[in-house]
């Protein structure tokens, strides 16, 4: 579906990321991974990739960085020649209730979450515009619904659906989709780290019976990068096992 394309995904080295950077590998696309800080994991998807038969190189980049965000993508087109798939899918959680919740716990997840998109979005557009591109923003149900200990993160993925509609409008006529991707709960780092008795509450809540995997979020991603989804922008899709509906 994808051979010729090729795609930058933020946070590749692991989970919802990695399971998508290889998705698009295994349809044919080219891949640059981002990640924050883990090279091992990062060097992993890249290995993963390349034995795929796919071009892959991996870059750190702190996406809330705006310079070094920049500074990145020009390297990316450098190498690969332009990008035509940007998936936005860095992301980090500081969960806590709000009596309790600090500022810099609320920036942390904004500057991450949201600026980071906003600044991925941002240095790539040129390439995407030239290249009748695609743009897939990671939300989260929780960005629909809210959650308790959730204030920062529910309004960063809530922040990232209204980003991706304006984008969606403002690069339409240039060719180029933007969708976002709601998840539920996906078996990942991230949610590794809720204790167990929540998760079990939380699964309890899913329709289908059973926590998602990041596979079920990339088969998604990968029908959006494809030529087939070519007429949908400014969409949302939950994929959630109905939880959020
Ligand atoms: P994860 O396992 O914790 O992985 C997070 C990824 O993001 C890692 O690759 C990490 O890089 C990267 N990252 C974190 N901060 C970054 C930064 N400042 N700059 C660049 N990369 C950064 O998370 P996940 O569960 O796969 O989540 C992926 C996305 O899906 C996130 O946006 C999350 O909010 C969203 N989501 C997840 C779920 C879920 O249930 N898991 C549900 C809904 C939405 P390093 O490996 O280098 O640290």
């Amino acid at each position: 579906m994808l051979s010729g394309k090729v795609a930058l995904v933020t946070g590749g080295s692991r989970g919802i990321g990695k399971a998508i950077a290889l998705k698009l590998a295994q349809e044919g696309a080219d891949v640059a991974v981002l990640y924050a800080g883990n090279a091992a994991a990062a060097q992993a998807t890249v290995d993963e990739i390349t034995a795929l038969g796919r071009k892959a190189a991996a870059w750190k980049c702190d996406v809330a960085d705006f310079d070094a965000s920049k500074e990145t993508v020009a390297a990316v087109v450098k190498e690969f020649g332009g990008v035509d798939i940007l998936v936005n899918n860095a992301g980090i959680t500081r969960d806590t209730l709000l009596l309790t919740m600090k500022e810099a716990d609320f920036d942390a997840v904004i500057d991450t979450n949201l600026k980071g998109a906003f600044h991925m979005i941002k240095h790539c557009c040129r390439t995407l515009m030239k290249r009748g591109g695609r743009i897939i923003n990671i939300s989260s149900v929780v960005g629909l619904m809210g959650n308790a200990g959730q204030v920062n993160y529910s309004a960063s993925k809530a922040g990232v659906i209204g980003m991706t509609k304006s984008v969606a409008r403002e690069l339409a006529s240039r060719g180029v989709c933007c969708n976002a991707i709601a998840p539920g709960f996906i078996a990942t780092d991230m949610t590794d780290a809720i204790p167990p008795e929540m998760a079990e509450k939380m699964a309890q809540t899913i329709p289908m019976g059973r926590v998602g995997k990041p596979e079920d979020v990339a088969a998604l991603a990968a029908f959006l990068a494809s030529d087939a989804a070519g007429y949908i922008t400014g969409e949302v899709i939950r994929v959630d096992g109905g939880m959020a509906m």
